[in-house]
């Protein structure tokens, strides 16, 4: 066996620049748990997720026999170096041969092992190339920053005012109103925990406050827009406050109540109208359609849901965006690029659907890009970093099928959301890389204005057309994706 020793010094020379050693193919494990220490003391960038994926990705292995084993056989033998293959019924009989340390094909039990850094060091260099652009652009312009903000920015249907949620001292949170495009604030009301809080107009009039009561149980209550003051309450099962939609026009807000329960709220006429329903594991939604209703994607499907169940619309994974004209989108495709991606597009009116393939890119967000085009992106997603680095946006022409520009951001923290919104009225979309938030044109991508980004900051973007202002969020983010406490910004465009 290679000496431990060596390995950890092999790993940290291999960090740097290409290397090869000869290993006991039981030891893979080990070297790839020594790579990730050496990359993650080299490139403290990166998050763990993404130095096992370049741990992995950047690693080959040669049987001196039969040559380079294929590009399962490496997580396969870092899962059984960990002991989780340990009586494994899946996997067939590859999976026992690795699992006792010995290649499939001859049973030979050393191997060449090469570590290639190359793809980490192009994403560093590339990090590096954004900064230097981030020094050189012309930036929107501010007119207030630095207001405390935890979650749940909303705006009024006449965009008069917002609304949020926001820290406050001792672990304590509170909605508070402001004055649109100012620090004004009109009323507050204080809840008890801003984490488990969230705000939303309902209509021009009331505001809808949910908070955790206690475990399992939220507390709703319906308050005056202009005053804060409480007009109805009502309590509820858990809700999930950071998902949700509301339509004003008819008073009905949804949310998850659980992972595989819709909970919806009727609260025109100051009713609180409680009904939940056990629609299946919710994997996007629910959101509100322009016909009012209430829509909601499980396991890879579309539905409406409907007084006597739900309704299949069509197939659809990642994404649902509505058309004003009456058609919705969905985005397909794997992180892994293991399978074939399709544009879904159905028509709400008369049922008929439509797929577009795409490729084996994934679509993991859809807006609006002007008449017949779409905005569509993909997220980096952590444990395929290595191979697929970069975040991409595109603008696709749905009558050609095709795509009319493309944008790779090479900088983009994993699982951050590339499209921040799209303003296809004025030709334009806001979108983020590691170091920038980027007005870009929709005619051909180009940046037209920047805002300083953090890559380590959760973004979110609201646009009110009436007064052209644009609102940025952002919260820290902690090791496990929990938000922290952010601000809000408030620009002229
Ligand atoms: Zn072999």
């Amino acid at each position: 066996m290679m000496p431990i020793t060596s390995l950890d010094r092999f790993a940290f020379e291999a960090s740097r620049s290409r290397r090869s050693i000869m290993i006991q193919l039981s030891q893979t494990a080990y070297l790839i748990d020594a790579l990730k220490e050496a990359l993650h003391r080299e490139y403290p960038s990166l998050s763990l997720g993404e130095i096992l994926s370049h741990a992995q990705g950047g690693l080959s292995l040669r049987c001196p026999n039969c040559g380079v084993l294929g590009d399962q056989a490496i997580p396969l033998l870092y899962l059984a170096g960990k002991g989780a293959l340990q009586g494994a019924v899946y996997g067939g009989p590859n999976a026992a041969a690795l699992g006792k340390g010995v290649c499939p094909s001859c049973g030979g039990s050393t191997v060449e092992a090469t570590f290639d850094p190359s793809r980490i060091m192009t994403r560093q260099q590339a990090m590096r190339a954004s900064a230097l652009e981030a020094a050189r652009e012309p930036e929107l312009t501010s007119v207030c920053s630095g207001l405390g903000f935890q979650a749940s920015l909303d705006v009024s249907p006449d965009e008069s005012m917002v609304c949020l949620v926001a820290p406050e001292a001792g672990g304590r949170g509170t909605v508070i109103a402001y004055e649109a495009g100012t620090a004004n604030r009109l009323w507050s009301h204080p809840v008890p925990s801003p984490g488990s809080c969230r705000c939303m107009f309902v209509s021009q009039e009331r505001v809808l406050i949910l908070s955790e009561k206690s475990k399992g149980v939220t507390e709703m209550q319906l308050v005056n827009a202009k005053t804060g003051s409480v007009v109805a309450e009502s309590q509820g099962p858990s809700a999930y406050f950071t998902s949700g939609a509301a339509d004003t026009k008819t008073g009905l807000f949804v949310t998850e109540s659980s992972y595989d329960t819709v909970l919806t709220l009727q609260t025109s006429g100051d009713r609180l109208e409680l009904s939940t329903y056990k629609c299946g594991q919710i994997y996007e939604g629910p959101v509100i359609g322009p016909d009012g209703r209430c829509y909601v994607i499980v396991h890879y499907h579309l539905y409406r849901i409907e007084d006597k169940g739900m309704k299949d619309i069509m197939r659809g994974d990642n994404c649902i965006c509505f058309d004003p004209a009456g058609k919705v989108y969905c985005g397909g495709g794997y992180f892994d690029r293991s399978g074939e991606s399709m544009l879904h597009i159905a028509d709400i009116q008369t049922g008929s659907v439509k797929e577009i393939p795409y490729g084996t890119d994934p679509i993991d967000q859809i807006a609006l890009g002007g008449p017949n085009r779409l905005l569509l992106a993909n997220i980096v997603d952590e444990r395929s970093a290595a191979r697929y680095p970069n975040a991409t946006v595109t603008l696709f022409s749905v009558p050609e099928a095709k795509k009319v520009w493309n944008l790779e951001i090479s900088d983009l923290k994993p699982w951050c959301n590339p499209l921040l919104l799209s303003v296809p009225e004025e030709g334009w979309a806001l979108i983020q890389t590691g170091q920038l938030l980027k007005q870009i044109s929709l005619q051909d991508g180009k940046t037209l204005r920047v805002i300083p980004n953090r890559s380590q900051d959760h973004v979110e973007a609201r646009w009110l057309p009436s007064k052209k202002l644009l609102y940025v969020t952002r919260n820290a983010m902690g090791p496990y994706r929990q938000r922290g406490q952010g601000t809000l910004e408030c620009y002229r465009v």
